[in-house]
């Protein structure tokens, strides 16, 4: 169940390197990456809206960035639990506590700072 999705980053117009970074696996968790300044859903999807960034699933197919709406409702695929344990990430100190695992974004998306697949 559920697909893992990467994002290509940084990409270089003259030799072709790239940046692979793990988005997450649809319908379950999204993976955060503080270190890039990902600390929720929400950064994600300021990213992938950029132009220079392709999104790629786990089979090798490039999702087409050419309609917003339809990258919007496939990222809509991705968990989104009651926001009952939402962490308050206005607190400055939350930030700290990502490396503790997983927990809830603003937005009730199930987030983790770890590696999974
Ligand atoms: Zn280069």
């Amino acid at each position: 169940m559920g697909t893992n999705y990467y994002a290509h980053l940084n990409g270089c117009t003259k030799c072709g390197r790239y940046d692979e970074v793990h988005i997450g696996k649809s319908k379950r968790t999204v993976r955060i990456h503080p270190d890039l300044g990902i600390y929720e859903f929400a950064d994600w999807r300021k990213i992938l809206d950029s132009e220079s960034v392709t999104i790629w699933d786990e089979y090798g197919t490039r999702l087409e960035l050419d309609s917003s709406i339809e990258v919007h409702g496939w990222l809509d695929e991705w968990q989104r639990w009651p926001t009952v344990e939402v962490w308050a990430l206005e607190d400055p100190y939350a930030k700290d506590y990502l490396s503790i695992g997983d927990y809830l974004d603003r937005d009730g998306y199930h987030v983790s700072s770890h590696d999974f697949c």
